[in-house]
């Protein structure tokens, strides 16, 4: 695979910035999107453009069958046994808070708990909260160790029957860390519990099988990987979804309406009320077709490659702090380095044509932990090269001169 002949698919990749060719090294945050997808939300924009599901003439037709055809390429994608366990959403955040909106109501008892852990990103931390203030559950976190793993013996203690619900990011988006989900879902469910995983950093970067997984829920967004913005979607388990009440009203998701009360379709369509984001759903099922045939398992050695490539050039730096353990890790290396806040470095970066993304990465009690203030983050994806790793290495060992 000639990964650098990818670049070709994604223009945005062929400018400077400041004088200096740009280097995206923020696709964490979010990544580019290929010709692939860019061209496909045109020609449904220029040719299929129209409402779906309630249409019975051609245009509609056309743009219901692309809308349902993504829903079947996506569970194919994320190893979902059904397409109707699909519902699409803005993103991993709606996802999260669509099953935090609802099923707490229904199925937490003042006392429950709520077991997440202390490296979850703001999206699967503050959905939690508002269903525990609403519910009188409490709310507990398995702590993280001075590595940036998971305390599983701590995990073990806080695994009880009390546990209803259990959430956990799949790969950190601050520190890289790549849970054992399967494993704490196994111990999670023997105990009764509905689980969570959020899937954000992982789907479209490493192979995601939700069955394998045994997840009731699994949340991601498209964005970043290779599909446009305001698209993602919820995985959950169908039996779930058949006992939960909806979340939102409103037209397409109900079968009769009278003034008094409404009756509601099955899932998926009861979770998706109103004009749903046809476009962006179209543009996701042309992303996971670009991504799949590269491979998503190619895409994730690659991934590891290059992560492997710049932890090792890092750590030469002086004064560096690297969060997250070597390895194994997601694409990405998030650190500190004594002589510059990260904003700071950041913005020196940019100056040289790098994009790096500098804070708390929504993860507030996660730098807590590791008392600093915020990190910088280098994270890559499929069209990322060894050579751009080289060129960040000159930028930060200018930046090391510059700031000590
Ligand atoms: N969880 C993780 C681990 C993330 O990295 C992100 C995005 N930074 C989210 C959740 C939220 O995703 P979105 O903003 O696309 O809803």
């Amino acid at each position: 695979m000639d990964w650098s002949q990818l670049r070709a698919d994604f223009p945005i990749l062929d400018q400077t910035v400041h004088g200096h060719p740009l280097v995206y090294f923020d696709n964490a945050a979010s990544s580019q999107k290929p010709r692939q997808v860019v061209d496909t939300l045109v020609r449904y924009y220029q040719t299929d453009n129209a409402n779906v599901h309630r249409g019975l003439h051609e245009l509609s037709m056309r743009a219901t069958d692309a809308f349902e055809a993504t829903r079947k390429k996506v569970a194919r994608f994320i190893g979902a046994a059904r397409e109707e366990e699909i519902i699409y959403t803005r993103g991993t955040t709606e996802a999260i808070n669509l099953v935090a909106g609802v099923w707490p109501a229904q199925f937490l008892q003042p006392g429950d708990v709520i077991l997440l852990t202390g490296m979850e990103h703001h999206s699967n931390l503050v959905p939690w909260q508002l269903a525990a203030k609403r519910t009188g559950a409490v709310l507990k976190h398995i702590p993280v160790l001075e590595d940036g793993t998971l305390d599983l013996d701590a995990a073990e203690v806080l695994l009880t029957e009390e546990v209803k619900l259990f959430a956990c990011v799949h790969i950190s988006n601050s520190l890289g860390t790549v849970n054992p989900v399967k494993e704490l879902v196994a111990k999670a469910k023997a105990l009764g519990a509905v689980t969570l995983v959020d899937g954000a950093q992982a789907v479209g970067h490493v192979p995601v099988d939700v069955q394998d997984i045994g997840c009731d829920f699994y949340a991601f967004s498209g964005h970043k990987m290779c599909a446009p913005t305001g698209i993602g979607a919820l995985y959950g388990r169908y039996e779930l979804l058949e006992k939960m009440e909806p979340w939102q009203g409103g037209g397409e998701m109900i079968t009769t309406v009278t003034l008094e009360k409404s009756d509601y379709k099955a899932p998926p369509a009861k979770f998706e009320a109103g004009t749903p984001n046809i476009a962006d759903v179209i543009g996701l099922g042309a992303a996971i077709d670009y991504l799949e045939n590269i491979g998503v398992e190619a895409i994730q050695a690659h991934g590891a490659e290059l992560t492997a490539y710049a932890y090792q050039r890092m750590a030469e730096l002086p004064g560096i702090r690297i969060l997250g353990p070597e390895a194994p890790r997601g694409s990405l290396v998030a650190f500190h380095l004594a002589c510059a806040h990260p904003h700071d470095l950041v913005e020196f970066a940019n100056t040289y044509g790098l994009a790096l993304r500098g804070g708390h990465h929504c993860t507030q009690p996660l730098m807590k932990r590791f008392k600093v203030p915020g990190t910088s983050r280098a994270s890559f994806y499929l069209y990322n090269t060894k050579a751009e790793v080289d060129r960040m290495m000159n930028i930060l060992h200018q930046a090391v001169n510059f700031f000590s």
